[in-house]
């Protein structure tokens, strides 16, 4: 692995080839990243080709292309081919697993206080119609989760484990791979919501050892939006309900009976936008050629100038807690709304978001946090970028 850093030269050859950072100070990347315009250019040829061409004919010229998709994916978390389903967004990934799943009543989920709005939504319906129950695994005092207390959750009801790596709005992290560990040895399924991982921090499904994973492809790993994938070890793709079914997801029909296919193209339809499938290829392709580790080395170090700066500017306060930080970095600002805050650096062209309680609403609440402002970097913002942010929030703030 190169583990170099990612110099001052190669940064702004990266940020000559994406068109967005000339325009804005952009820090909503967990909100969605700018797209290096190669990712751009190639969802908008392929379009002009399906209205001059044909769509069918199109993809015809651009099969192996769109099939190298599912190369570049199962390449980016180490998964195998046969182990990936393009679908629009996260959420349809992970409802596509929770839902997959043969739930009886009195089922349990272990989870934690960061799980996002969709998966929160989903584990309370389950709870209604099927008759689960979820228990939440609180972080400590510091924002650590705690392995003992999962552990000690754990019961013959525990049907799953449903954890989120990094929070949509808070920047610490959940300990992904010695969860797997306790997955496993207590033969428990694994689903993790890497929607923010992916493209932000090397994500390997082996060494997490989880039987599905969820992701986006608009956010960290820059690709349009509208793109996301399924990831579903082979051994568990039998176990899975299919929500969805049509003729493509079928390896065969007869007139009295069907077979699915033997892939995790299963959770797939047929009708997709194939112009977005190989933009989220390019993405991936783009990632993967400058180094996930090399990306993530980038923003810890951006991140951490950031939270430093932040914190020494009276009247702000960092939100974020844990050991292990991301590139997703929380505040608020002494007697100033969030969206007050997110507005007023927008009239500078810094772009920052708002997280909303109901986003990451356990964790919220638990913090008595109604909203906090969302400033995540990525490895193309730099040093100056950061400064004009901390600069403009100090003007605000006199
Ligand atoms: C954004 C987000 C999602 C949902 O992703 P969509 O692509 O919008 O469905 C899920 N989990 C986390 C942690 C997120 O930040």
């Amino acid at each position: 692995m190169d583990s170099t850093l990612i110099g001052e030269q190669e940064i702004q050859q990266l940020r000559a080839a994406t068109k967005g950072t000339a325009q804005k100070v952009h820090f909503n990347n967990a909100g969605a990243s700018l797209p290096p315009d190669v990712v751009v250019d190639t969802v908008i040829n392929y379009l002009l080709e399906e209205a001059a061409c044909g769509g069918y004919e199109t993809e015809a010229k651009y099969k192996q292309q769109l099939d190298n998709t599912y190369d570049l994916v199962a390449r980016l978390i180490n998964a195998e081919k046969e182990e990936i389903a393009m679908v629009e967004n996260a959420s349809t990934a992970w409802m596509l697993a929770f839902n997959g799943i043969d739930f009886k009543p009195g089922d349990v989920v272990l989870t934690t206080e960061m799980e996002y709005v969709t998966n929160l939504i989903g584990l309370l319906n389950a709870k209604k119609t099927l008759g689960i129950e979820f228990k939440v695994i609180l972080n400590d005092e510091y924002g650590n989760f705690s392995l003992e207390a999962l552990e000690a959750a754990i019961s013959p009801k525990t049907k799953l484990i449903a954890v989120t790596h990094i929070p949509s709005t808070a920047g610490g992290m959940i300990p992904v791979v010695e969860i797997g560990q306790i997955a496993r040895k207590h033969g428990i399924l694994y689903l993790v919501d890497a929607c923010q991982s992916a493209g932000q921090i090397p994500v390997d499904v082996k060494e997490i050892g989880c039987d599905m994973l969820a992701v986006t492809g608009r956010k960290y790993l820059r690709a349009p939006r509208g793109t996301g994938f399924l990831f579903v070890r082979k051994a568990v793709q039998d176990q899975l309900k299919l929500t969805f079914i049509d003729g493509s997801t079928a390896a065969s029909v007869s007139e009295d009976d069907f077979k699915v296919r033997d892939d995790a193209r299963r959770f797939e339809l047929y009708e997709k936008n194939r112009a977005l499938i190989l933009g989220l290829g390019k993405a991936v392709e783009y990632a993967l050629d400058i180094g996930v580790d090399r990306i993530w080395l980038r923003i810890q170090y951006l991140a951490g100038l950031l939270r430093n700066q932040l914190e020494n500017i009276e009247g702000i306060t960092v939100h974020d807690a844990g050991d292990q930080q991301c590139g997703i970095v929380t505040f608020s600002v002494k007697g100033m709304d969030s969206a007050t805050v997110k507005n007023l650096l927008g009239e500078k062209q810094i772009n920052v978001s708002v997280g909303k309680a109901v986003s990451t609403l356990i964790y919220m609440n638990k913090h008595h946090l109604t909203s906090i402002v969302r400033a995540s970097v990525h490895y193309y913002n730099t040093e100056e970028e950061i400064e004009f942010l901390c600069d403009t929030l100090k003007t605000i703030l006199k």
